[in-house]
C-alpha cells in the first residue's frame, strides 16, 4: 500500500502538547481534534467513529491521544485483511505509553519506536518476531519486496520454535538482523532478481535493481507488455522492476506514465546533461538513461526495441535519488477560510507539495497543512511574475502549489498562470504536469450564509478596474441589470477605489426596485465575519472593503423573516415576471 501520512487524533486540548512532540517527528502528519473541545488543530470533526473509520478505510496511519481500548472498539468492525491495515496506535495523553495496535504488517512496530523515541519513552511492541529478531519478514525495508508472503507466518513460527535459516544473497538489513543465521539452516531466505518458484521452508526477496528506461513515442499499444516479455525472456522478477527514467523533455508522453503505473514505480527523468557521457560511449539514449539509472555497475539486459532499454543493478536502485521527478504545478483554491471548506483533494495537495506559492495572507490561511514546506511568498499584485516562477519551480521538479482564496479560477491565479503559459511558450515548462483543484468560492459561501440568494440566473463582477477599464464594468452591470441576473460583486472596493460601487449601484437603480435586498458579507469562513443584509439603496462605499463579496439579488430576489430576528434571502428557480425595462422610463 502507498504509504500515507499519519493523522493524530485528540478529544480534548489537553492532549495537544503530546500530539505536537509528535507531529514533529513525523513529516505531513496532521492534527485532527474533536469539534467544541479543540481549538488549535488542522481539522475538526464531530463524529469520532466516522472520522475513524474513514481515515482507517483510507490507509491513512492513526495514532489516537487516548485510551487503547476506545480505538479498538471503533475499528473492530472493519477489521477483516491484515494485510490492507494501516499502523494504528494509542498514545497515553501524558506521553508515558506508545502500544502499536494494528498494521504490524504496514510498519506499526517502526512508527511505535519513532514516536518513543521522540516521547523518550520505550514503546509497547508485543510483536515476538519483532521482539526476537528485530525484524518483520512481511515488512521488509523499500527496495525489497516478498514474494510469498503466504508462507511468512509459518516461517517465523518455524524460527521462534528454533529452526535457523540460511540466507541465499545479500541483504543487509536480514544479515544484520537477529535471525537465527546458519549456513547450513533448515529454512532458506533468498534474495533474487530471478523469477523463482519458492520452495516450502523458503522465502524469496526480489531486490529493486532492475532500471527501465523508455525514450520517444510508443512503437505497440502497450509497453507494459512488451517490458513484460523483456523480463520473462532475462527470467527475471517484474517485483525487481524499481522505476521507469526517461527524459525531462520527453515527461509528458502518456507511456512513459503508463508504464510506471503497470510496475507500481516511480517515474523519474534526466536531463541532456545527465547522460552525455553515456552517449559518448556510444549507447542509444535508451540504454544510456538505463544505465545512468543502474549506476556504475549496471549492465544491459537485451531489448528487441530500440526506445526501450532494461538494465541492471548488483544492489537496489533507490529512484528519489536518481534524476528528478515529473514537475507538478497545482494551483488550488483553499476555499474562502478556514480548513473546514478546504477540499480534502487540496488538502492532500497541500501536503505532498514541496513549495507554496502564493500570496501572504492566502499561504498564513492555509495553517498547519504548509509546515515545513519552502514558501514563496509575494505581494498580491505581482501575478505574472508569481506565475512564472511558479512554473520554473515545477520545471526544475518540484511539486508546487500555488494558492488562491476561494477558487482558483475565480479572480485568482489559475487564469494568471495559463496567460504566462500561452504567452511565453517556454519549452521546458512543457513537462510540467499542471492540475488545478477548485474551491469553494466567496460568493457560494456568502450565498450558503444567507439562503440561497444565487438559486436563479446570476453572474460574478469585479469591481476592480486595475485590469479593465470603467466603462467596461459599466457596460457589463448594464446587462446584467437588463437581464435581471443576481450579481455578485468582487473587489467592490479598495483603499484607492471607492466611487465604483456608488457608481454600479446608482446603475442598477435605474432597473432595481430601491427595496432589492443586498447581501454583504465580510471576512467569511474567517475570524471577525460578518454577513448582513440591506436594501440597494442604503448600498454605500463605506459599508464594504477587500474584503467583502456583495450580492445583489434580481426583481425576483425575496427575503423571509427568520424566528431569530435575522432574514433568509433566496431566489426562486421559477420565473413569475418579465424582464425589467428601465425603471427611469415608467415615469
Ligand atoms: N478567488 C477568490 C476571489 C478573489 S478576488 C474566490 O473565488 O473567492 C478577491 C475578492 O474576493 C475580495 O475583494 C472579496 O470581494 C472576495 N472575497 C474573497 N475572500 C473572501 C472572504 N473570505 N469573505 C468575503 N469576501 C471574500
Amino acid at each position: 500500500m502507498t504509504k500515507k501520512a499519519p493523522v493524530v487524533v485528540v478529544l480534548g486540548d489537553n492532549s495537544v502538547p503530546v500530539a505536537r512532540q509528535i507531529i514533529n517527528v513525523l513529516p505531513g502528519a496532521r492534527l485532527y481534534g474533536l469539534a467544541n473541545r479543540t481549538e488549535y488543530v488542522d481539522v475538526t470533526f464531530t463524529n469520532f467513529g466516522e472520522t475513524l473509520r474513514d481515515l482507517f478505510a483510507g490507509g491513512t496511519p492513526i495514532i489516537g491521544i487516548c485510551a487503547a481500548g476506545i480505538l479498538i472498539r471503533t475499528l473492530a468492525p472493519m477489521l477483516s485483511d491484515k494485510r490492507q491495515e494501516p499502523p494504528v496506535l494509542a498514545v497515553a495523553e501524558d506521553g508515558s505509553a506508545v502500544v502499536p495496535l494494528l498494521g504490524g504488517l504496514n510498519g506499526v512496530n517502526d512508527l511505535a519506536r519513532c514516536i518513543a523515541e521522540a516521547l523518550g519513552v520505550k514503546p509497547a511492541i508485543t510483536t515476538t518476531g519483532d521482539v526476537r529478531f528485530g525484524i518483520v519478514l512481511e515488512n521488509p525495508p523499500t527496495g525489497y519486496c516478498l514474494a510469498n508472503p503466504e508462507q511468512a507466518k509459518s516461517f517465523m513460527s518455524d524460527l521462534l520454535a528454533g529452526a535457523t535459516v540460511r540466507i541465499n544473497g545479500t541483504a543487509p538489513w536480514l544479515s544484520n538482523s537477529g535471525l537465527p543465521i546458519d549456513p547450513n539452516g533448515d529454512l532458506t531466505i533468498h534474495i533474487t532478481e530471478r523469477a523463482i518458484t519458492p520452495l516450502p521452508n523458503c522465502l524469496v526477496y526480489h531486490p529493486a535493481t532492475v532500471a527501465i528506461a523508455i525514450l520517444g513515442t510508443a512503437e505497440c499499444e502497450d509497453e507494459a507488455v512488451v517490458v513484460k516479455q523483456i523480463l520473462a525472456d532475462a527470467e527475471l522478477a517484474t517485483a525487481s522492476v524499481a522505476g521507469v527514467f526517461g527524459m525531462i523533455t520527453a515527461s509528458a508522453h502518456p507511456e512513459i506514465h503508463a508504464l510506471a503505473k503497470a510496475f507500481g514505480v516511480p517515474v523519474r527523468l534526466f536531463t541532456a546533461t545527465d547522460i552525455e557521457g553515456l552517449l559518448s560511449e556510444n549507447y542509444t539514449p535508451a540504454q544510456a538513461a538505463a544505465l545512468k539509472a543502474a549506476g556504475a555497475s549496471g549492465q544491459l539486459i537485451y531489448s528487441p526495441s530500440p526506445h526501450l532499454a532494461l538494465a541492471i543493478s548488483p544492489q537496489p536502485i533507490d529512484p528519489s535519488t536518481i534524476g528528478q521527478p515529473r514537475g507538478r504545478l497545482a494551483i488550488i483554491g483553499t476555499g474562502p477560510g478556514g480548513s473546514q471548506w478546504m477540499s480534502p483533494e487540496v488538502k492532500e495537495i497541500l501536503l505532498s507539495a514541496t513549495d507554496l506559492v502564493g500570496y501572504k495572507t492566502y499561504l498564513d490561511l492555509v495553517g498547519n497543512l504548509g509546515n515545513g514546506k519552502r514558501r514563496h511568498e509575494s505581494d498580491n499584485r505581482e501575478e505574472e511574475a508569481r506565475a512564472m516562477m511558479a512554473l520554473d519551480l515545477a520545471a526544475e521538479g518540484r511539486s508546487v502549489a500555488v494558492v488562491s482564496s476561494g477558487d482558483p479560477g475565480i479572480y485568482a491565479m489559475a487564469a494568471a498562470i495559463f496567460e504566462v503559459l500561452d504567452r511565453y511558450d517556454q519549452p521546458e515548462w512543457s513537462s510540467i504536469d499542471i492540475q488545478v483543484a477548485p474551491g469553494i468560492s466567496a460568493m457560494q459561501a456568502a450565498a450558503a450564509a444567507i439562503g440561497a440568494p444565487l438559486g436563479h440566473d446570476f453572474c460574478a463582477i469585479s469591481l476592480s478596474d486595475i485590469l479593465k477599464p470603467w466603462s467596461i464594468i459599466e457596460q457589463r452591470i448594464t446587462a446584467a441589470a437588463q437581464g435581471d441576473f443576481v450579481i455578485a460583486f468582487y473587489n467592490p472596493v479598495s483603499k484607492e477605489r471607492i466611487w465604483q460601487l456608488a457608481q454600479a449601484r446608482d446603475i442598477l437603480l435605474r432597473w432595481r426596485s430601491p427595496h432589492t435586498p443586498v447581501v454583504l458579507a465580510r471576512n467569511l469562513g474567517r475570524p471577525g465575519q460578518t454577513v448582513k443584509v440591506i436594501t440597494l439603496d442604503q448600498l454605500v462605499p463605506e459599508a464594504a472593503d477587500m474584503r467583502t463579496v456583495i450580492l445583489v439579488g434580481s426583481t425576483q430576489t425575496k427575503t423571509i423573516q427568520r424566528g431569530d430576528g435575522g432574514v433568509w434571502v433566496y431566489t426562486p428557480r421559477r420565473y413569475t415576471e418579465n424582464l425589467p425595462i428601465e425603471r427611469n422610463c415608467q415615469i
